[in-house]
C-alpha cells in the first residue's frame, strides 16, 4: 500500500503514514445488517433480507417460512414480528465510480 499524500510505500497495513502523518485507513467492509430487502421481496422483504443476511437463497428461507406457517402457524406470527422489528434497508445510493488507478510502472533500473 502507498501513502495517498506522500507516496511512501508500506509493506504492511498501517493506520498512519509515519512520514507525513496522513491517515491510511483501509476501507473496511461494513458488517452485514439484518434488513428487509427492497429488491428481493414477496410481501415485506423479510425472507429476502434474512436470506441475504444468512447467505442463504431467499427462496429457501421463504420455503421454510411457508412450511412453518402451515405447520402450526407460528411462522405467520414470526413474520409479522420480523416485519415490524427488522428495519427496511436504506434506499440504494447511486453507485460512485471509483477514479481509475494507474497501474504501478515496473522499475526500469536494475
Ligand atoms: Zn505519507
Amino acid at each position: 500500500m502507498f501513502c495517498p499524500k506522500c507516496g511512501k510505500e508500506y509493506a504492511d497495513q498501517v493506520n498512519f503514514c509515519c512520514q507525513c502523518g496522513a491517515a491510511m485507513f483501509t476501507p473496511v467492509r461494513s458488517r452485514k445488517k439484518l434488513e428487509r430487502s427492497r429488491t428481493d421481496r414477496k410481501i415485506g422483504g423479510v425472507c429476502g433480507g434474512l436470506g441475504d443476511y444468512l447467505d442463504v437463497d431467499s427462496t429457501i428461507v421463504r420455503l421454510i417460512w411457508v412450511v412453518t406457517v402451515f405447520f402450526g402457524g407460528t411462522g405467520l406470527l414470526a413474520y409479522i414480528i420480523a416485519w415490524i422489528v427488522i428495519p427496511e434497508e436504506p434506499l440504494a445510493e447511486p453507485v460512485k465510480t471509483a477514479a481509475p488507478v494507474s497501474a504501478p510502472q515496473p522499475a526500469t533500473n536494475h
